[in-house]
């Protein structure tokens, strides 16, 4: 490959639908001295249908060392390699760290030849907000470890994505519904790209329902977004005017304004003229 000596390329392929390849993934295969794939039985077909003939080394979790190590002595030979893992983008939930780590770490050049990404394939059409998210990879397969996790992710604000296979999806979906409540928004993004391709979008009461229900949803692979808690400022919004309720059906509105200041430790003029607003609100509905 021209001016490729000591070159790792970091190559998306599909995540279901074989004509996602790019065309310059297509040229970069064809071209390097090497590709490393996480599975050589699953890759070589996708290979022998682009008709492509590279010399293939197996880079998976359980020989990563050893793998990584023999393909910094390739780059540091002057060979260009390629990274390529099962489906989708390389280091997305899958191997390949470390060698990008070092790679760099040693000045070898490290180009992404970018392409298909079940999490940006999810995200794209689930319908929640994109301008902030938060992903969390495969979920923890034993169920405290996954309640703790979900705990700590009561509070977040931003869409956040997981994760998980078919083994464990009613299982997850009902944790969820557990700890963030029946009402909160779920996407379930199934077998993107694929024959039996569904985006199921509902409060997750709802899904877990439709999941639970229907082995056909069960099956394939899944991307599970989880809209974010409302911010937090209006989640205070919230609970201030739920105190300054009750306490407008026992008190005035000066004293419940000043108590509530009290309890909240907001302003009291503030509270006043929000009281004022949601005793009107109230005497008008009556
Ligand atoms: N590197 C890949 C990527 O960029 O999306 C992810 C690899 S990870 C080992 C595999 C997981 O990705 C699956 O268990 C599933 O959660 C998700 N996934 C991969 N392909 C998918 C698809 N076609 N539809 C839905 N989820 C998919």
């Amino acid at each position: 490959m021209s001016n490729a000596g000591g070159t790792l390329y970091v190559v998306a392929t599909p995540i279901g639908n074989r004509d996602d390849i790019t065309l310059r993934a297509i040229d970069v295969l064809r071209r390097v001295d090497h590709i490393a794939a996480e599975d050589t039985r699953h890759s070589r077909p996708l290979l022998e249908h682009l008709d492509i003939q590279r010399p293939l080394i197996a880079l998976h979790e359980h020989n990563e060392n050893s793998a990584t190590r023999r393909v910094l002595d390739l780059l540091a030979a002057g060979e260009s390699v390629a990274l390529i893992s099962d489906a989708g983008t390389p280091l997305i939930s899958d191997p390949g760290f470390p060698l990008v780590r070092a790679s760099r770490a040693l000045g070898h050049a490290v180009v992404p030849v970018p392409g298909p990404s079940a999490l940006i394939a999810a995200l794209s059409v689930a319908g929640l907000p994109t301008d902030r998210f938060r992903f969390e990879g495969f979920l923890p397969r034993r169920q405290p470890a996954r309640l703790a996790l979900f705990e700590a992710l009561r509070r977040e604000t931003a869409t956040t994505v997981f994760y998980e296979s078919s083994h464990r999806i009613v299982e997850a979906l009902e944790d969820m519904r557990t700890v963030f409540g029946d009402a909160r928004q779920l996407v379930l993004a199934r077998e993107l790209t694929k024959l039996h391709e569904t985006v199921l979008a509902a409060p997750l009461a709802q899904v877990v329902v439709s999941v639970g229900d229907d082995p056909d949803q069960r099956r394939g692979e899944f991307v599970l977004l989880l809209a974010g808690a409302e911010d937090a400022g209006e989640q205070c919004q919230i609970a201030v005017d739920d105190l300054l309720r009750s306490l407008l059906e026992e008190l005035p509105v000066k004293q419940a304004a000043a108590l509530a200041a009290r309890i909240s430790g907001g302003r009291r003029n503030n509270l006043y003229r929000r009281a004022l607003e949601l005793a009107a609100a109230v005497s008008g509905s009556g």
